[in-house]
């Protein structure tokens, strides 16, 4: 027995702009009464949309590894540094503490948040029944952690500011950086496309499905 529905079920949607629950066309699609923005019960094309920016970010993580990320200039030649050397050089140098801090920010971390992405946008389009609230929190933990990943670049501006001071040495940003950044923004986009309410929907569908927690009581 269903005990409740849910607004999609009932054919309402609440406006991303100024929140106000209207009731939609038969179609699907319509604009608020109130603030003119468009309503949609859920973001339009949200699985296609993050699938294509989540495999152009998978693409440009090998350019931001192999190719250097930092290009250093001094009378003894001139050295081009990727993620990987440049964290190994950390090492040996001994600041193992920044060596650690860069290798979980700018390789694990990124290498990471597309395992985690690929998990939920494969579950999601297989409309899977399995773990919808530990794959919610998996959803918020990538969100929160794409704006820390851009750790790498304030770590080669740091050591350009180091370097520049010794006016005999040049540093400069090589290729792979731009491709990081583009990593970085990438997936920040794919998870900001995915609609993390399609986690549920499969489950709505199911009326005699258990569904976790207390559904019509809202926390104050
Ligand atoms: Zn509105």
């Amino acid at each position: 027995m269903t005990v409740w529905r849910t607004a999609r079920q009932r054919g309402l949607a609440s406006c991303h702009a100024c929140g106000l629950l209207s009731r939609l066309p038969a179609d699907g699609h319509g604009h608020c009464p109130r603030c003119d923005a468009m309503l949609h019960v859920r973001k339009p094309a949200s699985l296609a949309r993050a699938w294509a920016l989540l495999l152009a970010a998978m693409i440009l993580y090998i350019p931001a590894n192999a190719l250097p990320i930092m290009i250093t200039g001094s009378i003894v030649g001139v050295q081009a540094d990727t993620i990987l050397s440049g964290v190994v050089y950390l090492w040996i140098s001994g600041s193992w503490p920044l060596a650690l801090l860069v290798f979980f920010a700018s390789i694990m971390v990124p290498l990471l948040k597309m395992i985690a992405l690929t998990l939920l946008l494969i579950t999601t389009q297989r409309r899977s029944t399995w773990l919808p609230q530990q794959r919610l929190k998996l959803y918020r933990l990538v969100e929160f952690v794409g704006r820390w990943s851009m750790l790498d670049i304030y770590v080669v501006a740091i050591l350009a500011a180091l370097v520049q001071i010794q006016s005999l040495a040049s540093i400069n940003p090589g290729p792979g950086a731009v491709a990081f950044a583009a990593v970085v923004v990438l997936t920040m986009l794919s998870a900001l496309s995915f609609d993390p309410r399609l986690i549920w929907d499969p489950l709505d569908d199911q009326p005699d499905v258990d569904r976790p927690g207390e559904p019509h009581v809202a926390k104050p």
